[in-house]
């Protein structure tokens, strides 16, 4: 398990990544992602990778 965060500079907000883990992140109220608990480390590396700008850091 392990703790992502978002870069929200670069973040685009397009909810990908609350899609697809839910649990770890969500959208705050100015539309950015935030991590908000530690993710499986297999999950962590998918949602890292699916990012389209590259926003979701270790
Ligand atoms: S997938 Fe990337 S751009 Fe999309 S909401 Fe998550 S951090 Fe932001």
């Amino acid at each position: 398990m392990k703790k992502l965060k978002v870069n929200a500079d670069a973040c685009i907000g397009c909810g990908l990544c609350v899609n697809m883990a839910p649990e770890a992140f969500t959208l705050n109220d100015e539309g950015k992602s935030e991590a908000i608990a530690e993710i499986e480390d297999g999950a962590a590396d998918e949602v890292i990778a699916s990012c389209p700008v590259g926003a979701i850091e270790e």
